[in-house]
């Protein structure tokens, strides 16, 4: 997997930070990782809420794994993927 911070190597660490109370992880190339040690909460939300594999906070499914199974893991996952939702939903009706 290709870091999706910076899209120039491989997403080898894993990192990990609760950030107002949500537990928020995502993987990184070892640049990001050293980056998103000095950042703070503000900016590592920023960075890593927005990645494609955010995980859901109650239950932890990632929206890879969703995109994949399309079955949401506990009804936080709406709101968790709700931007990312919209346009699947819109192509699933659109079939
Ligand atoms: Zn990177
Ligand atoms: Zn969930």
């Amino acid at each position: 997997m290709l870091c999706p911070v910076c899209h120039k190597a491989q997403a080898s660490e894993k990192v990990e930070k609760i950030v107002d109370g949500r537990f928020i992880e995502g993987h990184v190339c070892r640049d990001c990782y050293i980056k998103a040690l000095s950042m703070d909460k503000r900016e590592y939300y920023y960075m890593f809420v927005t990645l494609p594999d955010k995980a859901c906070p109650v239950c932890g499914r990632t929206f890879g794994e969703f995109s994949e199974s399309l079955l949401l893991g506990c009804p936080h996952c709406y709101k968790t993927f709700e931007q990312e939702l919209l346009p699947l939903v819109d192509s699933i009706q659109a079939k």
